[in-house]
């Protein structure tokens, strides 16, 4: 059960010690607390945890200071979509708005390499109005003996950059919880030239402690990529992990299913499962094309199968894409041959831009017709 408070409830009010003082003498009911900051105004919901069913929604309701109550299904208490629930799992973050309703656009390196080539990447972002971008600055290798990524040598570089070139917020894998720390420090150093979302890669999709680390903070959001091998279920409770923890600030992320079915692309992309957690849940949902399909073929028509499956993700609904650019693949340290080059960023815009008004147009004749 979610006990939703008035927006700005005062928490040293008396109204609201009646109801804490009511919540205490549930037997066998333990309760936690979460503060939603928006924009305008701070939310506190409550949430109780143990046997609810014989509490009446009714009763708690009429406390003063109730605006209404949930009642959740066991499953993603916090993420999850449940009846009559209107919550939201849109946030801003400096500026830039994550919800499940717009789309956004994060381009960029895989791996930071050298600063000239993140310079290269943030000019040619900026060239093209954007404002966000993604930089792996830490890398989990599948082999010991590859580049394992510049770590936190790099950050100052990358941050520094990003506030030259305007770049809001960038998306970043950490692959432990010292990363947190170390981002944290940098961007302290720096004067906060940009912000940061902590990506977890789909190799960490269950590492609890990572999740658990990522989920207590709540200064960054988090960026969750499904597990490539475990079902959409499992990864949806590694998200209620981070959401159960405290943090509400979520973007789930398909990158593809490791399957030999997939072949010859790199992973079986995912990306009709779009809907499907829109549905389940409230997170904005991206799609990372790059990691799906991972390779710049493309088919008779002259598409690259990496702009297919964005077109196909947006097309049912994604709310941001997280894809591979290089100002020289060759050279790359990691994922050269799925990059796309920054000549083909305005032309990967403008076909995402036709997805999107495809899905528009998709969703106003679906209203239409039920
Ligand atoms: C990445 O986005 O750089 C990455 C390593 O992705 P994934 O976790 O999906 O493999
Ligand atoms: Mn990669």
């Amino acid at each position: 059960m979610i006990i939703i408070l008035h927006p700005d409830t005062d928490q040293s009010g008396e109204a609201y010690r009646k109801l804490i003082d009511y919540l205490s003498t549930l037997q066998g009911i333990r309760y936690r607390l979460h503060e939603v900051l928006g924009a305008q105004q701070r939310l506190t919901e409550i949430y109780l945890i143990g046997d609810t069913s014989s509490i009446d929604a009714a009763m708690v309701e009429s406390f003063e200071v109730v605006e209404r109550v949930v009642r959740v299904s066991r499953e993603y208490r916090v993420i999850g979509r449940h009846k009559d629930d209107q919550r939201t799992g849109e946030f801003i973050y400096k500026g830039i708005r994550f919800s499940q309703n717009n789309l956004l656009l994060f381009a960029g390196l895989c791996a930071v390499d050298t600063p000239e080539h993140v310079e290269m990447m943030y000019k040619c972002l900026q060239e093209n109005g954007q404002q966000c971008a993604r930089m792996g600055a830490y890398k989990p290798r599948t082999n010991p003996y590859s580049f394992q990524g510049h770590g936190k040598d790099c950050l100052p570089y990358v941050f520094e950059l990003a506030g030259k070139y305007g770049i809001k917020v960038i998306a970043m894998e950490i692959t432990h919880d010292n990363h947190i720390h170390e981002i944290h420090e940098a961007l302290e150093k720096a004067g906060q030239p940009t912000g940061v979302i902590l990506q977890i890669g789909t190799r960490n999709t269950q590492n609890f402690e990572l999740l658990k680390s990522a989920g207590r903070q709540k200064e960054y959001p988090v960026l969750l990529k499904r597990g490539f091998g475990i079902t959409l279920e499992e990864s949806l409770n590694a998200a209620e992990y981070l959401a159960s923890e405290g943090n509400r600030r979520i973007i789930f992320c398909l990158r593809g299913m490791k399957t030999n079915m997939g072949d010859p692309h790199r992973n079986l992309v995912d990306f009709a499962h779009v809907p499907v957690i829109k549905r389940m849940t409230h997170m904005p949902v991206c799609v990372d094309p790059s990691h799906s399909v991972g390779m710049r073929q493309a088919a008779p028509d002259q598409i690259l199968d990496i702009m297919h499956a964005t077109a196909q993700g947006i097309i049912a609904g994604a709310n941001m894409v997280l894809v591979d650019f290089h100002p020289d693949p060759a050279r790359a340290l990691v994922d050269g041959p799925q990059a796309l080059l920054l000549k083909e960023l305005p032309w990967f815009i403008d076909d995402m831009q036709i997805a999107r008004e495809a899905y528009e147009r998709r969703v106003k004749l679906a209203g239409q017709n039920s």
